[in-house]
């Protein structure tokens, strides 16, 4: 099979020929038609994650469907159209998994971090940590709903009943939440880099209110902010323009380092805190949800060669809606 691999982080994704891998007890083999690019993927390919496996084929939005199955494999059918999520496998057995947060295990194993993902034709999944699409969704459209889309709504979720919310980092994950946030009556207040036009029409497009930079006070205080961006410096900012008692959430999986701030800014009943990962129940609240605000994802297609370029758009901002690998979709 073509597959796109990480020899060593830093440096660019080599296309290669492998051979497709077999499915092993409880696993199924996907025949991937697409899958979408996250940020995360660029903190793995540029080592700021400790640890993936190497080589690895990259990518945890994967819209496949079955080819073969694995032994002691129940529930599929040959054909099948699933999607595969960032969360691999947990051990089911540690305190976190055993108290309803699987998100936090211990000994979770992440999809194109530690297994190898989506970056190829062929990709190997373990069959409980599989979901069904929503028919609605045509393959490309569907892929984004699995990262940028489930922990984009758990992030939500973390804002509470938040009336008005701030979105700093208007990616693939924000234009998401703001449709859903909108179809929940929310306000949405959407910041994006500093002289990002393009950024904040599609914001308002999307529902925002309100498109600003992030250096910019938005025109009323807000109940909860999140944020997308890799920057540690929107913490402060964001705790400038919550209301007392407002809640700052920060939905990425690496973030540069947080400047110091006043404790003015968290007093008052402010608080920060991060989301990681995702459940399996997240999963199926928000695949059930997002046909009925209905989520309309914008995504923009690569073929699988053109990895390296998909992911230096992502680090340039010029990915409108979330970028998807296409291999073989329909
Ligand atoms: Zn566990
Ligand atoms: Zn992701």
């Amino acid at each position: 099979m073509r597959a796109m691999i990480l020899d060593v982080p830093g440096e660019p994704l080599r296309v290669a020929e492998v051979a497709s891998p077999e499915p092993g007890e409880g696993q199924v083999l996907l025949r991937v038609h697409c899958c979408a690019v996250c940020r995360t993927d660029l903190h793995v390919v540029d080592g700021e994650l400790p640890d993936p496996k190497l080589p690895l084929i990259p990518g945890h939005q994967i819209v496949g469907t079955v080819e073969r199955i694995g032994e002691h494999t129940d529930g599929f059918t040959v054909g099948e159209r699933v999607g595969v999520p960032w969360l691999g496998w947990t051990d089911g057995e540690c305190r976190y998994c055993l108290s309803g947060r699987e998100n936090l295990c211990e000994n979770a194993r992440f999809t194109g971090y530690q297994i190898d993902g989506g970056y190829a034709e062929y990709a190997l999944a373990d069959g409980r940590f599989c979901f069904s699409i929503p028919e609605s969704y045509p393959d490309l459209q569907a892929a984004p709903l699995l990262c940028a889309g489930l922990i984009g709504h758990r992030s939500l979720r973390f804002a509470g009943d938040a009336e008005r919310l701030g979105l700093y980092g208007f990616g693939a994950s924000a234009h998401i939440v703001a449709q859903v946030a909108s179809h929940e009556g929310r306000r949405v207040f959407a910041f994006t880099r500093p002289g990002d036009e393009e950024a904040k029409e599609f914001a308002r497009e999307q529902g925002a209110e309100w498109a600003g930079s992030s250096e910019e006070a938005p025109p009323e205080e807000l109940d909860a902010a999140i944020i997308f961006a890799p920057v540690g410096a929107l913490v402060p900012a964001a705790l400038r323009v919550v209301a007392r008692g407002g809640t700052v959430v920060c939905a990425g999986i690496h973030m540069s380092d947080i400047p110091s701030f006043s404790y003015d800014l968290l007093w008052e009943e402010r608080s920060v805190r991060s989301v990681a990962n995702l459940t399996r129940q997240d999963g199926l609240d928000f695949l059930a949800l997002a046909p009925e605000v209905p989520v309309r994802t914008e995504v923009m297609p690569f073929p699988l060669e053109a990895a390296n370029e998909a992911l230096e758009a992502l680090r340039g901002g010029r990915v409108r809606g979330a970028a998807v690998l296409v291999v073989d979709a329909c």
